[in-house]
């Protein structure tokens, strides 16, 4: 795994692990407190050395309501390359030159896109994949 799927890898399952840990497992009827739990908020108290931005007080991206880190890996970020990228292209991302970790030379930069951080987003991701998840948080 390079450190992009690593990363991608990590937050999934100790996310999973922290909803399983206080009794939350995936399941459709649990998907308002899975969202309800992972949001910034409630993982700035919970978790404050998770992420840097929990002890700002202010998520990585503005102007979004009830900001949601479920997906902080975006499920649409290409994590199989080590230049990254996003299969849907979307315009809030942009490559970020020059980058000296990649073969080519550039990176795939999110800092501006707020897409995998709206709860209806993360709410959709999670009927989507219910078994999947469930399946992971067994394992974890
Ligand atoms: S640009 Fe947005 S949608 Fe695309 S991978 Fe990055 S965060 Fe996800």
């Amino acid at each position: 795994m390079n450190p992009l799927e690593n990363f991608e890898s990590y937050h999934i399952r100790k996310i999973l692990q922290e909803l399983k840990t206080i009794g939350i497992d995936i399941m459709g009827e649990n998907i308002p407190r899975i969202i309800e739990e992972t949001s910034f908020d409630r993982r700035s108290q919970n978790h404050p050395d998770e992420c840097p931005y929990y002890k700002t007080g202010k998520p990585c991206v503005s102007d979004v309501l009830d900001f949601n880190c479920f997906l902080c890996a975006c499920p649409e970020f290409d994590s199989k390359k080590d230049e990254g990228g996003c299969r849907i292209n979307h315009p809030l991302g942009k490559w970020h030159y020059p980058y000296l970790h990649s073969a080519s030379g550039r990176v795939w930069d999110c800092s501006d896109c707020s897409i995998p951080h709206f709860p209806v987003y993360v709410e959709q991701y999670l009927i989507q994949n219910l078994e999947k998840l469930k399946k992971m948080q067994d394992e974890v």
